[in-house]
């Protein structure tokens, strides 16, 4: 069964959301970013930051629950009214628009959670953010975690009584962008807050029960800073203690002002073994209670993940059977990896794969764009 949107049927949506919030319902509180100066950072940097109203944002947040309603009632005409999640998955393959895409989305993924979108949510007014989650607790009572983004000043200016004000409203999680625990990293980024802001803004969250996730940028030292950044990101992330430690790779395209310091030799890149010495370091180095996670595709070796401390030797160890392999192999790896041909480390294992590799690798030299490092740089700025 076709099915067709009304001028009504939508909500707005922003740019993104993190990677383990893929199946939930994106409720967009706020455009763009109030900051936006993070000289790393592409996405909101041709927009204009806004809040939203309440009243705009529960009008959103009412259509989504009539998009539901006509997707349940739907797949209850189709015959379906007993697999609704079927026909959600029906729906994804061919919405009428975005807004119908994530509601069925988030249904065929059965429906549990929220993010609040665009960059820095707690820069609302904690009252109204507060009367928002609620509303939207309402009108989805399945909804059991709701997440957003926010900057760690944000968090920093918040006191810990408005987080559990937010908190016992249903707010689950803050996902924070740390990317460095270097004071001097930071300023060369333009991120806008100190580690010492980092501290205070990640421990309110904590001390406020709200789960929480910092992102750590590997890479993001460059040649210059590397070791600097991972000790001192090792020792801001010991004193905050997050949920949840995340990892992304340093990627660098022409539509970031840090594409200028690469081309003028102000940031000089880390290449794939380079940020592997410094994952090394920063895991040896961190001593908190936290999950450490590789949730994005850009990572070199997505399989170091672990249980802080517990998992830190099984961890460090893929990361020293990467570094053992013989130099050959480790470029084989490494563009297979970002070629999409390998998932890990044990992929190079499968001869099929490894000599589709070996082809490529021949066919560069060949071609005398023999720079491995320079290739994989390329192709990793096809992931951003
Ligand atoms: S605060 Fe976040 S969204 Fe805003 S510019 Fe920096 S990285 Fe981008």
């Amino acid at each position: 069964m076709a099915m067709t949107g009304t001028s009504t049927d939508y909500f707005e949506l922003g740019p993104i959301r993190p990677p383990s919030e893929a199946f939930s319902l994106l409720i967009r509180v706020t455009r763009n970013c109030p900051w936006n100066r993070c000289k790393f950072c592409p996405i909101y940097k041709e927009a204009k930051f806004q809040l939203r109203s309440v009243d705009e944002i529960k009008q959103d947040i009412r259509t989504a629950r009539a998009i539901q309603d006509k997707i349940k009632e739907l797949a209850g005409k189709s015959g379906r009214g007993d697999s609704v999640r079927e026909f959600a998955a029906m729906v994804c393959n061919n919405p009428p628009n975005d807004a119908y895409r994530n509601v069925a989305l988030w249904m065929y993924a059965g429906g549990k959670h929220a993010f609040l979108q665009d960059a820095n949510t707690l820069i609302m007014r904690t009252g109204e953010l507060v009367e928002v989650i609620k509303f939207l607790k309402k009108t989805f009572p399945g909804i059991n975690r709701i997440t957003s983004y926010a900057r760690s000043k944000t968090a920093a200016r918040k006191s810990v009584a408005e987080l559990v004000q937010l908190r016992e409203a249903g707010l689950s999680r803050l996902h924070i962008g740390l990317e460095s625990g270097y004071d001097p990293v930071l300023q060369l980024m333009d991120k806008g807050v100190t580690a010492a802001e980092h501290i205070v803004g990640g421990r309110n969250v904590v001390a406020s029960g709200i789960s929480l996730s910092e992102y750590v940028i590997l890479g993001m030292g460059g040649r210059k800073m590397w070791r600097e950044h991972a000790l001192e990101t090792a020792r801001v992330l010991n004193e905050i203690t997050p949920d949840f430690i995340r990892v992304r790779t340093m990627t660098i395209n022409d539509r970031m002002p840090l594409h200028n310091d690469v081309e003028s030799g102000i940031f000089i890149r880390e290449t794939d073994d380079e940020i592997m010495a410094e994952e090394r370091l920063l895991i040896e180095n961190l001593e908190c209670h936290s999950r450490f996670v590789s949730d994005h595709m850009i990572n070199l070796l997505q399989e170091v993940e672990g249980d802080l401390p517990g998992d830190k030797e099984k961890m460090l160890a893929i990361i020293s059977r990467f570094q053992e392999l013989l130099p050959e192999e480790r470029d084989n790896f490494k563009l297979g990896r970002r070629l999409g041909i390998y998932n890990r480390l044990d992929d190079l294992n499968d001869a099929r794969r490894h000599e589709e590799v070996g082809q490529v690798m021949d066919r560069l030299g060949q071609d005398g764009g023999g720079d491995i490092d320079q290739v994989i740089f390329n192709l990793m700025a096809r992931f951003i």
